[in-house]
């Protein structure tokens, strides 16, 4: 099996394993209640904490455990409406966002709040003073993604942040950081960030865990209501193994960073090359983007039949965007791709794991789908 669809989901990592099926067996106790049973599983979450926490160069009081990102980037964004909305109603953020992002915003939008999208260039990069210009003294927050999820272009929040946090201080800035944690060396200062979004099962973890970093001082009004877990900004019981699933795996990627981000660039600069060879296939490059997620337009080939002719060959790719499931993508629109390569565009997404050979494979596969394919049309 070759598996070219990470920014989708990451094979957990064994520690993470590991440590999900102890903390099931060992801490299947409630981390509130008062006796030891409950203490012990307490300090599994706690310690969790202290790595993601440790991995974004902060304290552990500043981070939140959530289900996931996508519950990490609702709280963001409506924790904001609430404690500043009431006056401020101006929301900026990017037409490439995820849904997890673009969803809450359209809903604040039909509730009387003003959204402003910023696109992509010429150059198909989100130019930082396009976002700096669109927040104005009514605006309460600016969502921006760090690497998006489709293309891998890589957005220029920490410039962006800086300008906008010193125009505009009490602006809130939130940044979906799903598909750079544990890739780029990032951390909660450098992003210039009141809040951070993050997803366990991107980077070799457990899914239904994600966590929600919030600076000291800034303030977030929980969403749900109940058991007042995590400091009373997200009620519910904490899932234990999960949560130390994803510590277990921060733990291990946050090390070797950079080893690992330039064996991903050795892989996607050689599929750029394999792939100049072939006519009708073009990698769609931008000018900063991450090495773990390639857009690859195959001319005259659906997305879909190529996704399953891979498959059948054991290639595991993605159309787009796993999240767009079939339909046209928005994200890639706002990039600019015409109707023709909105049709015939696959995403590869690497993980440490991948090989130069698969990559070879891969474009064997794409020229015997060529031939077979285009022939058959
Ligand atoms: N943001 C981005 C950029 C993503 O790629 C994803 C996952 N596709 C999410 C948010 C949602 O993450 P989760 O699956 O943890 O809810």
């Amino acid at each position: 099996m070759i598996y070219f669809d990470n920014a989708a989901t990451t094979k957990p990592c064994d520690e993470a394993v590991k440590a999900v099926c102890e903390n099931l067996k060992a801490n299947w106790s409630n981390p509130s209640s008062l006796h030891g049973l409950g203490l012990k599983a307490e300090q599994a979450v706690n310690s969790s904490r202290e790595i993601i926490a440790k991995a974004l160069d902060t304290d552990s009081e500043y981070i939140y455990f959530t289900s996931g990102a996508t519950e990490s980037n609702n709280l963001a964004i409506f924790s904001t409406a609430k404690t500043l909305g009431r006056h401020k109603k101006k929301i900026v953020t990017t037409a490439i966002e995820h849904p997890s992002v673009s969803q809450p915003v359209k809903y604040l939008e039909e509730k009387g709040f003003e959204a402003v999208y910023v696109t992509p260039n010429k150059s198909s990069e989100i130019n930082p003073a396009d976002v700096i210009s669109s927040v104005d003294d009514n605006t309460c927050l600016v969502t921006c993604q760090l690497v998006n999820n489709e293309t891998g272009c890589i957005l220029p929040v920490a410039k962006a942040f800086k300008a906008i946090k010193r125009l505009y201080p009490k602006v809130i800035t939130h940044c979906d950081c799903v598909q750079g944690f544990m890739k780029l060396n990032i951390s909660a200062s450098s992003l210039n960030a009141d809040l951070i979004s993050l997803s366990g099962h991107k980077i070799y973890g457990p899914k239904g865990v994600g966590a929600l970093y919030v600076k000291k001082g800034v303030r977030v009004l929980p969403v749900n209501f109940g058991g007042g877990q995590e400091k009373g900004v997200r009620s519910g019981t904490e899932a234990v193994p999960n949560i130390a699933g994803f510590g277990a795996a921060v733990e291990v990627f946050s090390k070797n960073i950079d080893e690992r981000y330039e064996k991903m660039s050795e892989i996607s600069s050689y599929l750029c090359q394999q792939a100049e060879t072939v006519e009708g296939v073009t990698v769609n490059k931008f000018s900063e983007s991450s090495p773990y997620i390639v857009s690859v337009t195959v001319d005259k080939i659906k997305s879909e039949t190529l996704l399953h002719y891979l498959e059948q060959k054991g290639i595991y790719v993605s159309s787009g965007s796993a999240c767009s499931k079939g339909k046209k993508s928005d994200v890639l629109k706002a990039f600019g791709y015409d109707d023709k390569a909105l049709d015939s565009t696959i995403r590869l997404s690497f993980s440490y794991e991948n090989e130069k050979s698969e990559i070879d494979e891969f474009m064997k596969q794409i020229k015997n789908a060529q031939a077979e394919l285009i022939k058959i049309r």
